[in-house]
């Protein structure tokens, strides 16, 4: 598990590790074809900094020869806002007195008529708050049955859980988890997770690892950028990716670093920021370091942004998110879980993206997929 493999590992050597690379390092790593987690500290250093060109050139490079000229597109549903933590930075904590939603069966499958209609979206993500008490594994079960009618690839986003219980799903159509870590800072995660579920860093961090045993096809893996120190935040999240790589090398990864804005009204403000140089400079990093890896940035990222890293390393997209649940239907104007900076409709977001001499894709993955590969061997 990787909770054993991370006490091999210590937070402050890491963030000085990162501070002593030098431009030899970063040269030395942009000549790799195949780079060490040393070779991706040396790129997202503030040494790689004026490399910033160069590795967009090699970010680049190495997208199209494993992604082509493609974007995979997929929406985000929020089945609930119902939650039992406590994160001291997101609006749906319990002890914020606000109007809690668990959509109903009905209400949820006219979500996803309602998406149908914004796009011939073939990939969705399925959010909840956590609360297992109200919406745990059978409620989710029943959520993919539907979707199965609607959607081709269905990837959830919800409390951890346990292997078996990722398995169960996966006979109800899952083949895809994402579930952030947020910060792999031990010492200081309880700060940001004081309550609930959440507050069990072990069992967070392990959720990759349960979800390998169980065989989901794709897992997501991210760290809220805004917590901690960015740069080491992501070099433990490196490490996790190489560790898992190696125990369940079936399963195709993607990573996602959403970055959290300061708050307008007096709510939870980022202890870091990261700018758009930085975004791209971590992207490009991520891209050199691992060739095949999903690169996803959200809606929480502006058009101007989203656009100019498009050929450049990202690979997967969403798009008309809202995020709040049944915000395409049923609630339109409830609260969000976060604001959304590209508000294009999926439609813009296509043309724009076709504009860039890139063919968005709405199915990328098919069970069927698998099963000709395997008859193939
Ligand atoms: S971040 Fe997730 S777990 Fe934390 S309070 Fe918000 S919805 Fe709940």
């Amino acid at each position: 598990m990787f909770s054993e493999e991370i006490e091999k590992l210590t937070w402050n050597e890491i963030t000085e590790k990162i501070h002593s690379k030098t431009a030899t390092d970063v040269r030395r790593a942009l000549r790799k074809e195949h780079c060490t987690v040393e070779d991706f500290i040396a790129l997202i250093s503030p040494a790689a900094a004026p490399f910033l060109e160069e590795m967009a050139v090699l970010s680049q490079k190495y997208t199209q020869e494993r992604f082509g000229r493609t974007m995979s597109l997929f929406i985000p549903l929020y089945l609930t806002n119902s939650c039992a933590n406590s994160c001291v930075y997101c609006g749906f904590h319990i002890s914020n007195p606000m109007p809690r939603t668990i959509l109903t069966f009905e209400e949820m499958e006219n979500e996803y008529k309602a998406i149908k209609q914004l796009g011939p979206f073939e990939s969705i993500l399925l959010v909840t708050g956590e609360n297992p008490a109200k919406a745990g594994v059978p409620y989710l079960a029943k959520a993919l049955d539907i979707a199965k009618k609607y959607f081709s690839n269905l990837k959830i986003e919800v409390m951890p859980l346990k292997s078996e219980e990722y398995r169960e799903l996966t006979n109800h159509g899952l083949n895809g988890v994402i579930c952030f870590q947020e910060t792999y800072n031990k010492e200081r995660y309880n700060i940001y997770h004081p309550r609930g579920m959440k507050a069990n860093f072990e069992w967070r961090v392990n959720a990759p690892d349960r979800m390998g045993e169980a065989g989901v096809h794709s897992i997501g893996m991210g760290v809220l950028i805004g917590l901690e120190d960015w740069r080491t935040d992501v070099t433990f999240m490196a490490h996790h990716l190489r560790y898992l790589q190696r125990q369940y090398w079936k399963t195709k990864y993607s990573v996602n670093f959403p970055r959290m804005r300061p708050a307008e009204n007096g709510g939870f403000q980022p202890n870091v920021i990261m700018n758009d140089k930085e975004l791209a400079q971590l992207t490009f990093a991520m891209r050199i370091f691992d060739h095949d890896v999903d690169i996803s940035y959200s809606t929480r990222e502006t058009p101007y942004i989203r656009d100019n890293m498009a050929t450049l390393g990202v690979t997967t997209m969403s798009a008309e998110s809202k995020t709040e649940p049944g915000g395409y239907f049923t609630y339109p104007q409830a609260l969000e879980q976060f604001e959304v900076s590209d508000s294009r409709t999926a439609a813009e977001v296509c043309r724009r993206l076709k504009e860039l001499g890139l063919e968005p894709v709405w199915k990328d993955w098919d069970s069927s997929f698998d099963l000709i590969a395997h008859t193939a061997l």
